[in-house]
């Protein structure tokens, strides 16, 4: 298998882009579909300050990374959930990533808030990831909305876009259906944008990415995800896509092609309040966060 730049020796093959690319080459492959991205839907100015959210896995290691090379102000942002062993074991990997290659980093450890997910989800009798969607969420914001930050970008990639669209199709779920679109505008003045620049590259190919460039990344998934819905989904389209290449990026990029006028900004701000709590834009007069906060106490 021969690059198709250089015909020196092929590290992988990409069948969507029916190409195979050396380390150099495919390098700048990846780093020009995120840029791609970047520009298309307008996620960043040069002078912006990011905040990327990291969870010690793959794909948002590899997306800080990335920011950082394309010479962006940069701070990467860890959420401790407390969750025995695992959160310990990730949040050593965000540290050495951060230290290794001289990047800014905040933690924020739920521990010491008070609500590790666990502890939490069991005191609201409600699920563990929908706790911690909630937390993660609103720490997020919060902490890009404290440290002056413009924009949030996470690690989201084709494939987590892609299943996620499939799967609301499935069930019908319209109104969850503008969550796949790679940039969420700002609300109000509490509500950060969110983007994610990885959104034309696969799980795969973060992979590669990461162990070519030496980006050492926590590789067991969470331990409370297991049975995750989500995973049949990805399974679906791997299968759809192992024989038809193509497929899966022609199905997400033709969505967004679909509902890319939609006026997301007014949308958001009609059914804006502002929480009595926390006074971050909520959708209630106390939001998701300090009503969730308040059950377990
Ligand atoms: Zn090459
Ligand atoms: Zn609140």
């Amino acid at each position: 298998m021969k690059c198709v730049k250089c015909k020196g020796d092929a590290v992988i093959n990409i069948r969507r882009a029916n190409a195979a690319f050396c380390k150099e080459h495919f390098n700048e492959y990846f780093i020009e579909q995120a840029l791609k991205s970047i520009k298309y839907y307008r996620m960043f100015r040069k002078t912006d300050k990011i905040m990327v959210c990291v969870s010690g896995g793959k794909d948002s290691l590899v997306l800080w990374h990335v920011l950082h090379k394309l010479g962006c102000d940069v701070t990467g942002m860890y959420i401790d959930l407390g969750i025995n062993g695992y959160s310990d074991r990730s949040k050593d990997k965000v540290n050495a990533f951060a230290e290794k290659f001289g990047l800014k980093s905040i933690i924020v450890d739920l521990r010491e808030k008070g609500h590790p997910v666990p502890f939490a989800a069991r005191r609201a009798k409600r699920e563990d990831c929908a706790v911690c969607g909630t937390i993660k969420r609103y720490y997020f914001n919060k902490t890009a909305y404290d440290g002056g930050f413009d924009v949030v970008a996470t690690g989201h990639n084709l494939d987590d876009e892609s299943s996620r669209l499939l799967a609301n199709i499935m069930h019908w779920h319209d109104e969850y259906m503008d969550n796949t679109y790679p940039v969420l505008p700002a609300g109000g003045n509490t509500l950060k944008k969110k983007v994610k620049p990885l959104v034309r590259l696969t799980e795969r190919e973060t992979a590669a990415f990461a162990i070519l460039n030496g980006i050492d990344y926590v590789m067991e998934e969470c331990p409370m995800s297991k049975g995750a819905t989500s995973l049949i989904f990805k399974e679906a389209l791997s299968t759809i896509e192992e024989n038809m290449p193509g497929t899966e990026i022609f199905f997400y990029t033709k969505f967004l092609d679909r509902v890319k006028d939609k006026d997301r900004s007014k949308a958001n701000q009609e059914e804006m309040k502002i929480c009595q709590t926390c006074g971050m834009e909520s959708f209630m007069d106390k939001c998701t966060f300090c009503r969730l906060v308040e059950k377990v106490k």
